[in-house]
This record gives structure tokens, sequence and C-alpha cells, in this order.
């Protein structure tokens, strides 16, 4: 069983967009601080990936999707897909069980269309990380949180839904978990909070 652990994400969308770069880096930093990896699986040939994220060490850049990586007999039954429909939630023993985490590399959104599901029938075995959706890095974190530092779900401390205020009167609900940071913040990649506020600005410009 290889000590340190793989988290993927296949790119399942049709571009890398600044929102997913953000998240993407904040995941593989993390994940250099546990010496795992993290790839993005599924990449089109001649993708431009963001130059933050191919200077990151942890990171790893592949065209092939994760059913050929894993198939059937060499190694698949060690990848855990994680899945807000599966009918287990992960768990700290799922150490001994996993050594690949796979996340769908979709935005989140609300209502959540479940996209996940483009994962889910290729048939690896699922875990949940409870009910409520959360953004891929805060999915990749969590899993981290339960695999490697050993805490059970209910744990962790989260923020459901978190306001963000700018300024006196804009402020923009996410509809997402979020874990709670040392500063009762949520944890959100660095840039994040700029982009939202920079995308608000701009519907609300729209508007006029
Ligand atoms: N709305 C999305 C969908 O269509 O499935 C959820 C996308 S979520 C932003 C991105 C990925 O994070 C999911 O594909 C899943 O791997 C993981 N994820 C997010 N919340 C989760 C939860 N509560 N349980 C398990 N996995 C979750």
């Amino acid at each position: 069983m290889p000590e340190h652990k793989t988290y993927i994400v296949e790119h399942l969308d049709p571009e890398l967009g600044p929102w997913s770069a953000l998240e993407y880096r904040a995941i593989a930093r993390e994940t250099a601080g546990c010496d795992g990896v993290f790839m993005l699986s599924s990449l089109p040939e001649g993708f431009q990936v963001p130059e933050e994220l191919k200077q990151e060490s942890a990171f790893r850049a592949e065209t092939r999707g994760v059913e050929d990586l894993y198939p059937e007999g060499k190694g698949k039954e060690r990848v855990c897909l994680l899945d807000p429909a599966a009918e287990e939630d992960l768990n700290p023993d799922d150490k001994r069980d996993f050594d690949v985490f796979l996340f769908g590399g979709i935005l989140g959104d609300d209502p959540p269309r479940d996209r996940t599901s483009e994962l889910r029938k290729k048939g690896f075995t699922g875990r949940r990380l409870g009910p409520v959706q959360m953004t891929t890095d805060t999915a990749v974190r969590v899993t981290r949180m339960v695999v490697e530092e050993q805490y059970t779900l209910d744990m962790i401390p989260y923020l459901d839904h978190p306001e963000l205020k700018f300024g006196e009167k804009e402020s923009t609900e996410m509809p997402f978990r979020y874990v709670k940071g040392k500063d009762g913040k949520p944890i959100m990649p660095e840039g994040m909070v700029d982009l939202i506020k920079k995308d608000a600005d701009k519907s609300i410009d729209d508007l006029f």
C-alpha cells in the first residue's frame, strides 16, 4: 500500500476557468503539505495548464482518464469516488482501503445538477462527505482531514452557506459548505474572495 495518497480531479468541464484555477492551486499546495500527489486527469491533448498550477510540486497533469489509469483488477478497487449521492459516508478507516481519492472537476452549482454521476457510472466505490454540497477544494480538504488526520466528519467545524460582505452594502451568499478556519471565516483559496467580489460587481454592472 503506498504511504502517500493521490487526489485526482477528473476534468469534466470544457474549460478551466479562473475559479477552478484558484481551487486547483489551493488543492496542490495543501496536498504538497502531506507529501501527496494532486492530479488533474482527462485533460484534452495540448491543454494549456495555468502557469501557477504547473509550478506546484505536488501537481501532475494527465491526459488519460481515471478508468485508464486504474483499470479493473489493476487498482480500480483502491479508488474512492467522493460522491454526494453515495450511501456511505467517508470515515477514517477508509485510509486502509483506498490509495486514490477521486473528485468531479465541476464547478459547484445551485441547485446541484449531479454531474458527479458521470464518474459514478464508471463503477468506482463511492463515499459521501455529508449531505451538503462543498466546493471541490473543500471536498478535497475534508477528505484529507478524514484520511490523513483521522477526523470523523462530525468533528470538522463547518460553515454552511456563508455570507461574504464587501463594504457597507454589498454581500453574496455562497451556496456551499466550507471548513471553518481558525479566524472563524470559511477557508477559501487565495484570491477567491477578490474574484467573487469582481464577479459580483460585474453582475451588478450588467444590470444597468
Ligand atoms: N453540483 C455538483 C454535481 O453536479 O455533482 C457537485 C460538484 S462539487 C462542486 C465537485 C466535487 O466535489 C463533486 O464531484 C464531488 O466529488 C465532491 N463533493 C462535493 N460535495 C460533496 C459531498 N457532500 N459528498 C461527496 N463529495 C462531494
